[in-house]
């Protein structure tokens, strides 16, 4: 047993007396049990469960939560609670030794993203969450103006949601400083390793004030994420909803076996049909998911691309348009669809496995979100059957395929090989690439 295996073997476990509990056991003030009351949320999540309680007594965490799980309000509620208790105080003091003009609120809680839409998505939860508070917060990302923010930043704000590059401009420009930090965030934290940004979270670590709580979510846990939370976390609890890297419990899971060149024709048909009201679709690449976008329009079938090269008001767009059910599809890619949340999505379709074995848990944990059962359908082609195969290695789990009636897989069809080299070839290059990522 690794060293890190047998820290998460004594990680916390809820009793099942702990499981029946609500809200109201979990010390939170009248204000946020009053908006979650609001909210309409009746039970706290396994995660919310155990993590609440851990953040409000100032222990660091370490916890394994997939996306879907009620991980944001797992930090979002403690922090508030905390930033609420002694805002009042802080400000009266600051103003008293600087002026009451000079006094800007300073930033005290940062959540580090890896995404811009996922920093959307925690901006919008906080808002909701804190909207019975004092506490502010606001939100920092690239490839939009930078002195909108730095207005906003300079009237001051509590809580700072920001993705590593653009924060890090802003604290090279001096249009923020993190000095007065008690409270530091990684939301998804293994897609940040996996997006490179190491170099960015140790240039921004050495910022930061030492005696400081931080908390780290990742959905997957591997040696890179371990090595981090050594650098990072004291004496940590470690919190781990579920099986790690296994897929949430209330996601269907299937794999329908079709021939590449039939797989438009499938999923025009199972969409529709009218069987998937609304899906999201995963395609590897770029340009397939253009293309794809294209030919379900084509058909009829209301669609949009959304993945990197769009613009970041042409993605909020997209999304917008995506939520209110005016698109019946999105075809996104793996980075891009990070941080999207659609509480109603029941339907994700792989079109094609992602290379990454890991990333296929993170697809699919887009839907089945906070209890709404949600279906992944995979469309599987002989190509891929060999990444199929590491998906099942990832999840411990076998996914039997289907066929479904008049696409069954015509086996007298060569199987089309990659460009580059043989089938072999591919699957080497996959098991690298997976390797890779896992050793980053
Ligand atoms: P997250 O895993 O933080 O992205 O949350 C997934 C979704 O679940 C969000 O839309 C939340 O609003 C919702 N949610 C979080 N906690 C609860 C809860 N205890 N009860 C009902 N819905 C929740």
């Amino acid at each position: 047993m690794s060293a890190s295996d047998k820290a998460l073997s004594s990680s916390r476990s809820v009793s099942q007396e702990q499981a029946l509990q609500g809200f109201d056991s979990l010390s939170l003030i009248p204000e946020l049990l009053q908006t979650l009351t609001e909210l309409g949320y009746q039970q706290p999540t396994p995660i919310q469960q155990q993590g609440i309680p851990a953040v409000l007594e100032g222990k660091d965490i370490m916890a394994g939560a997939q996306t879907g799980s009620g991980k944001t309000a797992a930090f979002a509620l403690p922090i508030i609670q905390k930033l609420a208790a002694s805002l009042t105080d802080k400000l009266e003091s600051k103003q008293a030794t600087e002026g009451k003009s000079a006094a800007r609120k300073p930033i005290r809680a940062l959540v580090l993203t890896p995404t811009r839409e996922l920093a959307l998505q925690v901006h919008g939860s906080f808002n909701q969450y804190a909207r019975l508070t004092q506490v502010t917060n606001a939100l920092v990302y690239g490839g939009v103006s930078i002195e909108a923010q730095a207005k906003t930043l300079s009237e001051g704000v509590d809580i700072l949601i920001a993705t590593p590059g653009r924060l890090l401009d802003h604290l090279r420009r001096g249009s923020l400083t993190l000095d007065e930090l008690e409270l530091l965030v990684f939301d998804e934290a293994d897609r940040m390793l996996d997006m490179g940004f190491k170099d960015e979270i140790d240039a921004l670590v050495k910022q930061l004030p030492q005696s400081r709580q931080t908390l780290l979510f990742s959905a997957t846990f591997d040696e890179s994420i371990y090595e981090l939370s050594k650098t990072l976390l004291r004496k940590p609890v470690m919190i781990e909803v579920g099986e790690r890297n296994a897929a949430a419990v209330e996601i269907e899971q299937r794999v329908y076996a079709v021939d590449s060149d039939r797989k438009l024709e499938l999923i025009t048909q199972l969409i529709s049909a009218g069987k998937l009201e609304q899906v999201l679709i995963f395609s590897r690449k770029k340009v397939a998911a253009d293309k794809l976008a294209a030919n379900l329009t084509k058909a009829g079938i209301t669609s949009q691309a959304f993945h990197g090269d769009l613009s970041q008001g042409a993605r909020e767009k997209v999304l917008q348009q995506f939520k209110l059910g005016e698109l019946r599809v999105l075809v996104a890619t793996d980075v891009a669809a990070r941080g999207i949340d659609i509480v109603e999505l029941k339907y994700v379709v792989n079109y094609e496995l992602p290379y990454k074995a890991e990333d296929y848990v993170h697809r699919i944990g887009r839907t089945g979100r906070a209890g709404n059962k949600g279906v992944a359908i995979t469309l599987l082609s002989r190509e891929d059957e060999h990444l199929l195969e590491e998906v099942e290695v990832i999840l411990d789990k076998r996914l039997p395929q289907q066929w479904l009636e008049g696409f069954e897989p015509d086996f007298s069809k060569p199987v089309e090989t990659p460009r580059k080299g043989g089938r072999n070839a591919h699957k080497q290059r996959a098991k690298k690439r997976a390797l890779r990522s896992s050793r980053k």
